[in-house]
């Protein structure tokens, strides 16, 4: 179900933003609608984040994560590892020197 409402969010936001780029406000007299479109869009994909993602945190549902760098790979110098420390997701990412 919740697949469907972010779905359903990601297109009413291109919808928005198709409106928006398309100036469609020349033509016809849509007063904010795209902006309506895009804030109902935002809106719904929050919800739907804030309701199937299982992160304690808040932010850290709609992936806000707060990252801090816990160690470093042992075989690969160039490869470090980061921690949320609100909830624990790990990443690890490849820096190039
Ligand atoms: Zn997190």
């Amino acid at each position: 179900m919740f697949f469907k409402i972010k779905f359903v969010a990601a297109v009413f936001i291109l919808i928005g933003v198709v409106l928006l780029l398309a100036e469609v406000d020349e033509t016809f007299n849509v007063y904010n609608i795209p902006y309506v479109f895009i804030l109902i869009g935002l809106i719904s994909l929050l919800v739907s984040l804030l309701a199937t993602r299982k992160e304690k945190s808040l932010l850290c549902r709609i992936g806000l994560h707060k990252f801090e760098q816990v160690d470093r790979g042992r075989e690969m110098p160039a490869l470090f590892i980061y921690k949320c420390n609100r909830c624990g997701q790990g990443k690890k990412v490849m820096k190039a020197f």
